[in-house]
């Protein structure tokens, strides 16, 4: 029962043929004109009220009866669909079609067999010529109203014509007969024109929905990163934008955290970029998984992602931070690679942290940068400190980009004394520079943010010429140390300047020593292995400096044969009393001798920590208890004066005693 009833609506409604959002449209265009249908139905009560009255004919009356009360159901339907029903869409449009087509072609057929029984129930022309007229009205009207259907437009024609031509024939009258041939006639004419219009009609639509999809698609293309299936910058940017307006105006609290991989960009140079995208779209996998619908996701461009978390707290920001922080580091497999990722993380909460969308932004990046410069894989929160430090910074960067031409940067000497004999063995160059409005800047301020901008070059450059013109001065038994930091390794440029400024300056390599620290070995830095080889070459020495304080692995005294050893100064500041410090002093004193390198004792800064360091056989000594770094005048002058490890105490003692008064 239930199949046939399916067969008879489809065949009804005009098969299934068409997509469903096509078929929608269609129908609505049925009801799309209410007046064109209250028009229609006012003349079909009019009308047949106007024969019945003529005719005084009970069948005539009923049929008119009928039709009026047709016309009325039909009208209140259509303004019923229009007003309330049109929200409902495809879920009522079945109903809806079926009810037209049902009440269409009640009322076509009405029309016909009014018209059919007018012919043959009455002799009057007048009672003719009302129902035949509005039965051919009504018929060429339809064709175009309700082409949307074909089905109904053509079976209306039909159902309201061929009972009329069957009248005009039956009447028997010569030009009823000729009238009744064109009426079949117009029959066929009026279904081309329905035909045509509609696929007319259908073609239209067809391009208005595709126009649609490729809107949605090209919707979706802006909003979404391609390759995560996240939001892009774009939405993200948006987003946050409605979302800052609406908590700032509740005030609640909205955490944005701003995640960076760190070191991305080793795996996509070495790996390739198939590895590099297969990673992304893991990370995002864990993310999501991790955030568990507690934020969104957005991509923000490379291997940063930035995650919106509405109504959160910094606490549980804090927490999701260090969740998502573990379950990237747990390494990701990509095919045959086991990739060892980290991730740094910067928060930021409004409206503590931001007053606006840009400002908090601004913030949880700069929370991100400090995440970085403390040694990554880890997340930070904003402070309000961190603006100032950040500010500082930014100074400090412009600065450095022009401190070498205008000439702030200057180079001072500390001595480094010989035990043994007392004399000046080494002097190491240690940079100064006098910033025009934050006034003197210490290195250890300023290297590492000459590091992060890649100024570090030029800056060694300008180091390396000035020391080695300075100490071609000084007697052939005085060396001069200067620092390299890991970053001015990366070039791989080194070489070649050491080897012209030595050329230039005329100073033998023997008497230039390079002090690197045990973090060029662990900044994964290709260039530093090649690198350390081609400057013992040159004949230069090589000193581990700050030993100690990084991981003292003992492999890399066997691998790279350091001609010397500096013992960080955090060892000497204790060593007269600690028995632990004590011992390491002793134990790198011995394996230095062992291996036949120099050792310098850094920071010695009391006469007890100086004998201690001799009596470890320690040879070199380098702190403020002799002297601290001076200006090349000042130094050129002690070595000239042969100044002694007493002599440089004694004056010590008295800058003092003269400070102190
Ligand atoms: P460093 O190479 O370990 O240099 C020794 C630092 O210890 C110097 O600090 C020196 O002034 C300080 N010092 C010396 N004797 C004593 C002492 O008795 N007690 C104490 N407390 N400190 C003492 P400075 O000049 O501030 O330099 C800091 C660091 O900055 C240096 O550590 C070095 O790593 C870096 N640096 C300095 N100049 C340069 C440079 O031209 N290039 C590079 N790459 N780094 C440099
Ligand atoms: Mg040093
Ligand atoms: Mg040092």
């Amino acid at each position: 029962m239930r199949k046939i009833w399916t067969r008879i609506y489809s065949m009804l409604a005009g098969g299934a043929e068409q997509d469903a959002d096509i078929r929608v449209a269609l129908t609505e265009t049925l009801y799309a004109s209410p007046t064109s249908l209250a028009i229609g139905a006012f003349a079909g009560f009019l009308l047949s009220i106007a024969v019945a009255t003529q005719a005084h004919d009970p069948v005539l009356t009923g049929c008119a009866v009928v039709i009026s009360l047709i016309a009325v159901a039909r009208t209140i339907s259509a303004t019923i669909f229009f007003r309330h029903l049109q929200m409902q869409r495809a879920r009522k449009h079945r109903i809806w079609e079926l009810a037209y087509e049902l009440g269409a072609w009640a009322y076509a057929a009405m029309l016909g067999i009014f018209a059919l029984m007018s012919l043959l129930r009455s002799d009057d022309p007048m009672v003719h010529i009302l129902p035949v007229a509005l039965a051919t009205g009504y018929a060429a009207g339809i064709a175009g109203r309700n082409a949307g259907r074909v089905q109904i437009a053509i079976g209306q024609t039909c159902l309201a014509l061929l009972p009329t031509a069957l009248g005009l024939w039956i009447e028997g009258h010569i030009g009823y007969q000729m009238l009744a041939v064109v009426l079949v006639a117009m029959v066929i004419g009026m279904a081309e024109i329905t035909r045509t219009t509609h696929n007319i009609v259908v073609e239209a639509l067809r391009g208005k929905q595709e126009k649609s999809k490729l809107a949605t698609k090209f919707e979706r293309l802006a909003r979404f990163d391609s390759l995560t299936g996240v939001e892009n910058r774009m939405a993200m940017q948006m987003r946050l934008g409605e979302l800052f307006a609406a908590n700032s105006k509740s005030h609640d609290a909205l955490a944005i955290l701003w995640m960076d991989l760190d070191r991305f960009k080793e795996i996509n140079d070495s790996l390739g970029h198939m590895v590099g995208d297969a990673l992304l779209r893991t990370v995002v996998q864990r993310l999501l998984v991790t955030l568990d619908g507690r934020g969104h996701v957005a991509r923000f461009g490379g291997d940063e992602f930035v995650i919106l978390c509405p109504d959160m707290d910094r606490v549980t920001a804090h927490q999701i931070a260090d969740e998502i922080i573990a379950s990237i580091s747990k390494g990701v497999e990509v095919g045959t690679n086991m990739l060892a990722i980290t991730a740094s993380i910067g928060i930021a909460v409004g409206p503590q942290d931001g007053r606006d969308a840009d400002e908090l932004m601004q913030n949880a990046d700069m929370a991100l940068y400090d995440a970085k410069a403390h040694g990554r894989n880890r997340a930070i929160s904003f402070t309000w400190s961190m603006k100032e430090r950040m500010h500082r910074i930014h100074e400090i960067e412009t600065g450095l980009r022009r401190a070498i031409e205008n000439d702030e940067l200057k180079l001072h000497f500390q001595p480094i004394f010989a035990i043994e004999s007392g004399r000046i063995a080494i002097c190491e160059a240690l940079l100064r520079w006098n910033h025009p409005s934050l006034g003197a800047i210490m290195p250890s301020e300023f290297i590492p943010v000459a590091e992060s901008i890649h100024m570090i070059e030029p800056i060694t450059d300008w180091v390396l010429k000035r020391a080695c013109m300075i100490a071609r001065e000084w007697p052939d038994d005085v060396r001069v140390a200067i620092n390299i930091s890991p970053a001015s390794l990366k070039s791989g440029s080194l070489p070649q300047t050491v080897i012209g400024t030595l050329m230039e300056s005329g100073l033998p390599a023997r008497r230039l020593e390079l002090e690197v620290t045990e973090s060029i070995f662990l900044d994964d830095n290709r260039y530093a292995h090649q690198m350390l080889r081609e400057l013992q070459q040159i004949g230069l020495r090589l000193v581990l400096d700050d030993f100690g304080t990084g991981y003292s692995s003992l492999s890399y005294l066997r691998d790279y044969r350091f001609d010397g050893i500096k013992i960080d100064r955090s060892f000497m500041n204790s060593v007269a009393t600690s028995r632990e410090d004590q011992a390491i002093v002793s134990a790198v004193g011995l394996l230095a001798r062992e291996l036949d390198m120099e050792i310098v004792a850094e920071g010695i800064e009391n006469i007890e920590q100086l004998e201690y360091a001799r009596k470890a056989g320690v040879e070199n000594a380098q702190g403020y208890l002799m002297s601290a770094a001076q200006s090349p005048a000042v130094i050129t002058d002690m070595i000239a004066r042969n100044v002694t490890i007493g002599d440089a105490m004694a004056s010590q003692l008295r800058d003092t005693v003269a400070k102190r008064a």
